[in-house]
């Protein structure tokens, strides 16, 4: 943090306290938060914030990043999935010809086009080798068959990166990423929004592809074949912003619990009175904080560009797993209010699930640690 980014968080929370908040119960009973609020942040400046301004980003760095997945991560406001939409800007960046990321990033960061990733398949997950979405070159297009699952901003997204098969059965080699843009596209079907634990905002979906043709420009880097590559090269940062968001979440969670167990009173005193809560509360405040300083030891790394792979797993797997623990210890300390969806630590528990599920689930965190060692 420096002074500067501390005006910038201030505006950032004003920001999400007036535009999003009043709205998230509303965006959880329709399962998206649409379309307006994305043009709203794009209009505030708060997307594409790390991507650099003569990319038609905002030019700053990935703490600005981090800055708003924590303020929405502390309020549980889980629907908008800007990380998504950054992870799909770095793909871009990172790996995409000059003329995509003309045509695409200015568009990314003013809102007008959500960006989605589409990697998982009903029969591919942690084994992204099993995927079967094909995209075959004909004449100036690809063709395009086959079905993504759990598509996270699958409803809304105008752009989906997209990991495709250009050889099948040819293995890593045989993968590229196609930049698929979705309005009016013919063979393009959005599934049904998933019905989850949490994350009721949030619009992950299912993706269908028949027929769908893609101009041959749009894939990412003009080579063939480098999907797998470039999808290794931006785990790091896929998996740094889930941490961060990780720690937002315990941050919101124990300030919510420390002010409830305050205000209620059981045998005659508050909650917070009792051995057992001050003890519970000074556990959770401890791992909080020893999540925040590997977290920000990660942020820092990202600034830098020295984050790497194996450093981002651990924060992933590490701080996703205490995530769980500190808020299943902050439900039991709300007792049955705990347990209902207008309370927010609620809504953070059911939330924080799945953090240790996607973007590579912990076991396959643990993997790529032990091959360094
Ligand atoms: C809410 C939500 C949002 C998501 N968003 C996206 C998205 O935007 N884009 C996208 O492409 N995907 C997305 N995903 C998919 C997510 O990344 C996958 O669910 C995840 O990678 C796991 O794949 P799977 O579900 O097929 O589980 P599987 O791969 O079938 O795994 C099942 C179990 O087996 C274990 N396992 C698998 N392989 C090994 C191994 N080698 N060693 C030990 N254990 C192993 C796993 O750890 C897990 O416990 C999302 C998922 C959810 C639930």
């Amino acid at each position: 943090m420096d002074d500067d980014l501390a005006i910038y968080r201030d505006a950032v929370v004003k920001f999400v306290e007036a535009e999003m908040v009043p709205h998230d119960a509303a965006w959880r009973k329709q399962q998206h938060v649409g379309r307006e609020i994305w043009r709203k942040a794009g209009e505030f400046g708060l997307l594409c914030t790390d991507v650099p301004a003569e990319l038609g980003g905002v030019g700053g760095d990935f703490r600005h990043e981090a800055v708003l997945y924590e303020e929405l991560a502390r309020r549980g406001l889980s629907g908008f999935g800007q990380g998504v939409h950054s992870i799909c800007a770095h793909y871009l960046v990172n790996h995409g010809t000059d003329d995509q990321r003309r045509r695409f990033l200015p568009r990314m960061a003013s809102g007008e086009l959500i960006g989605a990733i589409g990697m998982t398949e009903p029969g591919a997950g942690s084994d992204l080798q099993g995927l079967k979405t094909r995209a075959l070159r004909d004449g100036d297009s690809y063709v395009i068959n086959g079905s993504k699952i759990f598509i996270t901003n699958g409803y809304l997204a105008g752009l989906i990166a997209l990991v495709v098969k250009t050889i099948p059965g040819a293995g890593a080699k045989g993968t590229s990423i196609l930049m698929v843009e979705t309005q009016d596209l013919p063979g393009f079907r959005v599934g049904r929004i998933l019905d989850k634990m949490g994350m009721k905002s949030q619009d992950t979906a299912e993706l269908f592809f028949e027929d769908v043709r893609v101009p041959a420009a749009n894939l990412l880097g003009g080579v063939e074949g480098q999907g797998f590559y470039q999808l290794m090269g931006d785990l790091p940062y896929e998996r740094a912003l889930i941490a961060v968001a990780g720690v937002g979440a315990m941050e919101g969670a124990l300030a919510t619990t420390i002010q409830y167990v305050k205000e209620r009173k059981a045998f005659g005193r508050a909650i917070a009175e009792f051995q057992n809560t001050k003890f519970k509360l000074a556990e959770l405040a401890t791992k909080t904080r020893i999540a925040r300083v590997f977290v920000d030891d990660c942020i820092a790394r990202i600034v830098a560009g020295t984050l790497d792979t194996v450093t981002a797993s651990m924060a992933k797997y590490w701080i996703t797993d205490m995530q769980q623990e500190v808020l299943d210890e902050c439900v039991q300390l709300h007792g049955g209010y705990g347990y209902m969806n207008e309370y927010l630590v609620c809504r953070l528990f059911a939330d924080a699930r799945v953090q240790r599920i996607y973007g590579g689930t912990n076991e396959i965190m643990k993997e790529l640690i032990s091959r360094s060692l």
